[in-house]
């Protein structure tokens, strides 16, 4: 049988040089491998994680399972970057002004891919992490049959990893996919689609669907959405998310109520009310304003039509909260993700109730240090700008 090293090297292919010459094995049967830090995830919070540390610690390794920027490369067809391109840069390599001003999706996975060579990051495509443990005072990082031992790891597998789609009662005829494998409306040509939960995916790929020609486009709400232009006058939404992060959250309140006031026309008679605390909503749910690229429009013309939540399926309907019947052909689920976090680091007690990271960034656990986690806040300044902040903190306190 080999050795790890050996078969951790004819596992996965080499790419800045021989990993096995920066080992320093532990035990002479070279079970196990000291790699300094291991970053397990090549989106934008790992790979700025590893461009920041590799800075200032010789050796950094990334693990992926996919590709760089795996997540990009199966989102739908025509997302662009929402938050503003050079709001969005990682640090040490800035987005190429050509890209424009909303970078689209292809354009967001040629940056990252550009971003790891920039700083010659040494990813190591095609190797999933299954379980990260305690080992002697540092870590074991677990893929597949192959063990690597770290005196630190960066946990950035996504905040978006594992699609949820709610287990709706009833049976449903029709078809149903998760946003995340939603790719254009062609499939959709012709048909009654409804889209649930009003989130950014949920509100573009309506847009999508009534631009491609869908017959009949609902959007399923339970909670009115806050929604803000993508930008006014040439400025962003992004920066007040900014500008107003410290201030109280009545103020803030205040400000982002005034703001749908005089910039979104009033969407109550369509079923869309503005909420009274956007901020506190926010703060609470965690969940991103819409931000406007066409829903507005949409729903206001009748485009889109706003329905009440799902509560059962019957056979080819959706039985809707308030007793409302609706018919469709397909339902495009925009119900958001998990981190799914608890098959990597379950059972090290450093994940709240709702599998989120108890510390962040720079953070350790006193019951775990040297794991760290980048990628998994939920702030409203942008969330490549916020892994970026993070990396360089992260940075910092290590070396
Ligand atoms: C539709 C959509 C649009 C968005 N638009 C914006 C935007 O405009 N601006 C903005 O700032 N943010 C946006 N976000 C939020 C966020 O910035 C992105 O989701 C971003 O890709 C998150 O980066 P990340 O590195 O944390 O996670 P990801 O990009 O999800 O990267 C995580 C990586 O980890 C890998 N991985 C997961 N598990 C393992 C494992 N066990 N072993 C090895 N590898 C693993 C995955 O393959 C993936 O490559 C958007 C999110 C979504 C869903």
């Amino acid at each position: 049988m080999l050795a790890t090293a050996d078969r951790f090297e004819a596992h996965f292919p080499e790419r800045n040089g021989s990993l096995r010459s920066r080992f320093s094995l532990l035990t002479d049967g070279a079970v196990y491998n000291l790699l300094v830090i291991v970053v397990v995830g090549a989106g934008p919070a790992g790979l700025a994680s590893a461009a920041m540390l590799r800075r200032r610690v010789s050796d950094v390794v990334v693990f992926e399972r996919g590709v760089v920027g795996a997540a990009w490369t199966t989102r739908y067809d025509r997302l662009h970057l929402h938050t503003v391109r050079w709001l969005s840069c990682l640090p040490g390599y800035r987005i190429p002004r050509e890209f424009g001003k909303w970078p689209s999706r292809d354009r967001v996975i040629e940056y990252l891919e550009r971003y790891a060579d920039h700083h010659d990051l040494d990813v190591r495509s095609g190797v999933e992490v299954d379980r990260i443990e305690r080992s002697n005072g540092a870590w074991s990082v677990v893929a597949g049959s192959d063990t690597v031992e770290a005196q630190r790891v960066v946990v950035a597998c996504g905040h978006s990893n594992v699609p949820y789609l709610p287990d709706w009662p009833g049976t449903f005829r029709g078809t149903t996919v998760h946003s995340a494998d939603y790719r254009n409306p062609v499939p959709y040509a012709g048909q009654r689609v409804l889209v649930v939960g009003a989130g950014n995916s949920g509100a573009e790929i309506a847009v999508d669907l009534v631009e491609g020609g869908t017959t009949e486009v609902s959007i399923a709400v339970r909670t009115p959405p806050s929604i803000v232009r993508r930008d006014t006058l040439g400025v962003p939404s992004q920066l007040l998310g900014i500008a107003t992060a410290h201030l109280p959250v009545p103020i803030v309140d205040r400000i982002a109520a005034t703001m749908r006031r005089i910039s979104i026309p009033d969407l109550k008679a369509q079923g869309l009310p503005a909420p009274q605390r956007p901020y506190s909503d926010f703060l609470y749910r965690r969940v991103i304003p819409i931000l406007d690229v066409g829903i507005v429009d949409a729903v206001r013309r009748g485009r889109v039509r706003i329905v009440p939540a799902i509560e059962r399926f019957e056979d080819g309907a959706a039985l809707l909260e308030g007793g409302s019947r609706l018919d469709v052909d397909a339902v495009i689920a925009a119900t958001g993700y998990r981190p799914g976090l608890e098959r990597l680091v379950g059972d090290l007690g450093v994940l709240d109730e709702r599998g989120v990271p108890l510390v962040h960034g720079a953070g350790e656990h006193p019951d775990a240090p040297g794991l760290h986690f980048v990628g998994y806040e939920v702030l409203l300044g942008g969330a490549f700008r916020l892994a970026g902040i993070r990396a360089k903190q992260l940075a910092r306190a290590v070396a």
